[in-house]
């Protein structure tokens, strides 16, 4: 293994323990033990396993009953609604190549999720939201579609909604205007600027940012953050996504949640134990655990 593909060195332990409020251990290498281990070394104590399909989202289910560390939370991705509906011809999921399955097919998908947001470890549904980056016009209506889903199961349930929200600020903002968003609402990897920042503190969205905030190109973000409430405030892997620097292309993980948290304390001004402070008490009200 080359240095710039070994996994980066374990970070300094933060000094109050924090939550990972959004990750992928099931694309990771290593088992769930390995990284828990390795995640509360350092301080990171708890994580949100994150399911982005019918499968995905039982093993972050079953997961979160195994772990006390693990919660869970359960949706089809903005990405995977138009491919059950549409087919998959690139056979981008773990399930490769698929079937289109029309309305029926999402409709199913979305029972699926359904009775796995009413099981008491899954304290969120998401991601769900809006991606016009990788989802196509074709595919625009299914997303949305599922999207209102989505708010009606995490409403119904009482569970926190997790947004994923890629260059589809202004409709993700508009479809939880149009159905009232549930009461705790996280926009995961927040990816807006600080107008619209304001607008989430506003309404009382929880604005969880991940290692994308420390490049070099993310001013407009960092200056996001800056503006963001410090009582709105998470942070997240995304892993293994968005490593943050100066590991950028190494695989992320839980364990790597102090880079970014220190980073963070830096944009904000604040001293690195009060920002932790501050994060932890926000999962936990976020998610309600
Ligand atoms: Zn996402
Ligand atoms: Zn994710």
């Amino acid at each position: 293994m080359s240095s710039k593909d070994a996994p980066p060195p374990l970070p300094e332990p933060l000094g109050v323990s924090v939550a990972d409020s959004h990750t992928h251990l099931d694309m990771q290498t290593g088992t769930v033990e390995e990284a828990l281990t390795k995640a509360a070394a350092v301080g990171v104590t708890t994580v949100v396993q994150v399911g982005c399909d019918v499968n995905g989202s039982r093993w972050a289910a079953e997961t979160a009953a195994a772990y006390d560390a693990v919660h869970a939370a359960v949706a089809l991705h903005p990405n995977e609604a138009p491919r059950i509906v549409l087919g998959d011809p690139d056979g981008w999921s773990r399930q490769g190549a698929r079937e289109a399955g029309g309305d029926a097919a999402l409709d199913e998908a979305l029972a699926e999720i359904d009775a796995l947001a009413a099981l008491p470890h899954v304290l969120g549904v998401g991601e769900t939201g809006l991606d016009h980056f990788r989802t196509g016009p074709e595919g625009m209506a299914a997303q949305e579609r599922s999207f209102r889903a989505h708010i009606e199961i995490a409403k119904r349930h009482g569970k926190a909604l997790v947004i994923h929200d890629r260059e589809a600020h202004d409709d993700v903002l508009r479809v939880l205007r149009e159905e009232g968003a549930p009461e705790r609402t996280v926009f995961h990897c927040y990816s807006g600027d600080a107008e619209m920042a304001k607008v989430c503190a506003e309404a009382g969205y929880f604005m969880s940012f991940a290692g994308n905030v420390t490049f070099k190109n993310a001013q407009p973000l960092r200056d996001a953050l800056a503006v963001a409430p410090a009582e709105l405030v998470l942070v997240e892997t995304d892993a293994p996504f968005l490593t943050p620097a100066p590991y950028r292309g190494r695989p992320n993980a839980p364990y790597l949640i102090p880079v970014t948290l220190r980073a963070m304390a830096e944009v904000k001004g604040m001293d690195e134990d009060a920002l932790a402070t501050a994060v932890a008490a926000n999962t936990a009200r976020a998610f309600g655990y």
